[in-house]
């Protein structure tokens, strides 16, 4: 098919990054919108999946596979529940999604599960840290592997931020932000922290950050990239 070039458009026969622009630009112009450039996020690390067996929000459509398959972000990291991989299914999790080209995370409920997650071999951690000594104490422990350490949806654990090392990201999530005042709560260690912007998702319509994005623009937040 012939195409005719308008006005201000570059020439097809070019590859690459300047193509990709080229068909942005004729999308455009034809009003229809390449999706792919529009939503893609650029990271999201705290998905769950079928292996969260005991989380009632999930459900059977919300596998690996399928998260792979949507890519709704640039870098994208599953992070079930430690406590539902520990009895024997870490290991077809972390085949499974590194299978899939996919980073492998493991969201950790607080003091009792981290010196046993430490042992595990992860990308990353997502932590509950609730507001007592042995979970602060507990951040301690996951950051001395050398991984990143998330601290979850902290507005909804009331975690003090200010007992939290500076090491440690904090998440805006996508599924909590908006269930508290996250302008007071967050406002005050802008400059403090690095933050990352999570989904927190459980099904498959969850899979996006509108919210948590609406949420760090007004705080003035620029995400920080993992990996
Ligand atoms: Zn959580
Ligand atoms: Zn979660």
């Amino acid at each position: 098919m012939k195409i005719n070039l308008l006005p201000g458009m570059s020439d097809p026969g070019i590859s690459g990054e300047k193509n990709d622009v080229f068909i942005f630009d004729i999308a455009w112009r034809m009003k229809t919108r390449p999706l792919h450039f529009l939503v893609m996020l650029q990271q999201d690390l705290h998905v769950h999946t079928t292996y969260s067996s005991n989380d009632s929000a999930i459900v059977a459509e919300q596998t690996i596979a399928l998260v792979a398959a949507v890519k709704h972000a640039g870098i994208v990291g599953i992070s079930d529940h430690f406590d539902s991989l520990v009895d024997g299914y870490f290991e077809e999790y972390e085949k499974e999604i590194r299978q899939a080209g996919l980073k492998v995370g493991v969201e950790v409920d607080g003091h009792a599960w981290a010196a046993e997650a430490a042992n595990y071999i992860v990308d990353y951690y997502i932590f509950h840290c609730r507001d007592r000594d042995a979970d602060y104490h507990s951040l301690d422990k996951l950051l001395a592997t050398g991984r990143p350490v998330i601290v979850a949806h902290p507005n909804m654990l009331d975690t003090n931020l200010n007992r939290v090392p500076i090491e440690c990201l904090i998440e805006i999530n996508n599924r909590y932000v908006w269930r508290t005042d996250w302008k007071q709560f967050y406002s005050p260690f802008k400059d403090h922290f690095k933050f990352v912007i999570s989904s927190d998702a459980h099904q498959p319509n969850w899979l996006g950050q509108t919210v948590a994005h609406y949420a760090a623009e007004q705080l003035g937040i620029q995400e920080y990239l993992v990996f």
